[in-house]
């Protein structure tokens, strides 16, 4: 017996857009405003700097205490990630992901289930007109961080969404600490993506429940067209080298 898949949905951050372009877009608006505001310039570069470093959560400080001294406050920094957070960024998606969406549009259920502040995340969502281009974006922030992945609470709400089991759901995201517990639970067939350039590609489960079941390294490698699933012939575990791919058949 074959379980035809219905709802497809992805997984946003580095999934369906590279990640880094919306690190670099916000770093373009908040040096804006250190250039204005605090007369400072050349944050721009040295943040980007820092975060090629692998500094994460203490760029904007490890950044103005380079440049600036003594000459700015908790204030300054809250106000930073305010703008980080809050400006209207400059992020396309994937070439990969922009054909794979007008391709299964109307054929699919089409969803995105993505964690992160939800006036952020939203911005994303206008900055790649998601509106007209997916079913139903499910922004978890507006449910609580308690909700965020790896609640099972989102994909539940894609499932009621659209009246559908959870053998008939597949989850494709990037992130194996978050994005395929919650699936797994309910079901859903489970694929990470593994661009080569994306933040978490080094990651990996931390217990099989978290593992996904399949392993890509590129939207434009999946059998689209027999879009099914069958227990028959279940997919090979993920593959770990870097660079390998399963190709998926569902
Ligand atoms: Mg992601």
């Amino acid at each position: 017996m074959k379980t035809i898949t219905t709802t497809v949905v992805f997984d946003l951050d580095d999934t369906l857009y590279p990640e880094k372009d919306f690190v670099i877009s916000g770093f373009m608006a908040v040096d804006e405003w250190v250039c204005a505001h605090l007369g400072i310039k050349g944050f721009f570069q040295q943040a980007q700097e820092a975060f090629e470093q692998g500094i994460r959560g203490t760029i904007f400080n490890t950044v103005l205490d380079k440049l600036a001294a003594n000459r700015y406050n908790q204030l300054t920094i809250n106000e930073m990630i305010k703008i980080y957070r809050n400006h209207f960024p400059k992020i396309q998606l994937a070439t990969d992901a922009e054909e794979i969406l007008k391709n299964l549009k109307g054929k699919k259920n089409l969803a995105i289930i993505t964690d992160g502040d939800l006036s952020t995340q939203k911005n994303k969502g206008k900055a790649l007109d998601l509106e007209n281009k997916i079913d139903l974006v499910v922004y978890t922030d507006a449910y609580g961080r308690e909700n965020w992945k790896p609640s099972k609470l989102p994909y539940e709400k894609v499932m009621d969404h659209f009246h559908v089991k959870g053998s008939e759901c597949v989850y494709i995201g990037d992130n194996p600490s978050k994005d395929f517990k919650g699936a797994n639970e309910l079901g859903w067939l489970t694929v990470r993506l593994r661009r080569p350039q994306s933040l978490h590609r080094l990651i990996e489960a931390p217990s099989p429940e978290f593992a996904p079941k399949l392993e890509i390294n590129s939207l434009s490698l999946v059998d689209w067209g027999n879009c099914f699933w069958s227990p028959k012939s279940v997919p090979p575990p993920p593959l770990r080298k870097r660079g390998n791919c399963a190709k998926g058949n569902f």
